[in-house]
């Protein structure tokens, strides 16, 4: 037997973010921009790197006080984690957990690749539609570039 149990720290109100793809929790850290609102707000954040988990190997988990998604938020870890589940804590309590769902469409929180598309000429916020699941590829609505794997990125909000 090989069993290693591991926790990371409880909250009392917040949201966990768990079944991150191993390797994935910083980067969503990176594009939700939790470095700086947790410096800003002065509230938690733990992460979990390589969790063993029965349905995918190895995990990551995120957890933070007092947060809540936004949509757009909610579409990028979507993207990033198809897996993922949010769960929702009120007073150490699970009040809602659901699945992420991968969105038809997203917002301004990718970078067209085409360099000559006017969302990054203008100041006009970009609108992706996504066109494909496996792998995962968007589609920009003005250029209608198709795009998927390292030419996705994301904007980091710090
Ligand atoms: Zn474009």
């Amino acid at each position: 037997m090989n069993e290693r149990s591991v926790t990371i720290a409880k909250i009392k109100r917040g949201i966990v973010i768990d079944h991150i793809p191993e390797g994935k929790a910083y980067r969503i850290i990176q594009v939700l921009g939790l470095n700086a609102l947790a410096r800003e707000t002065g509230d938690i954040i733990a992460v979990g790197i390589n969790f063993e988990s029965p349905s995918m190997g190895k995990k990551d988990i995120i957890k933070v006080e007092n947060l809540s998604l936004s949509r757009d938020m909610l579409n990028v870890v979507a993207l990033i984690a198809p897996m993922a589940t949010i769960t929702r804590i009120e007073n150490w309590e699970v009040i809602e957990k659901h699945k992420v769902e991968v969105p038809q469409s997203v917002g301004d929180v990718v970078q067209c690749p085409d360099r000559f598309c006017i969302t990054n000429h203008e100041e006009v916020p970009g609108k992706f539609l996504v066109v494909g699941r496996h792998p995962l590829t968007l589609m920009c609505h003005y250029c209608e570039t198709e795009f998927f794997g390292p030419l996705i990125r994301y904007k980091e909000r710090g």
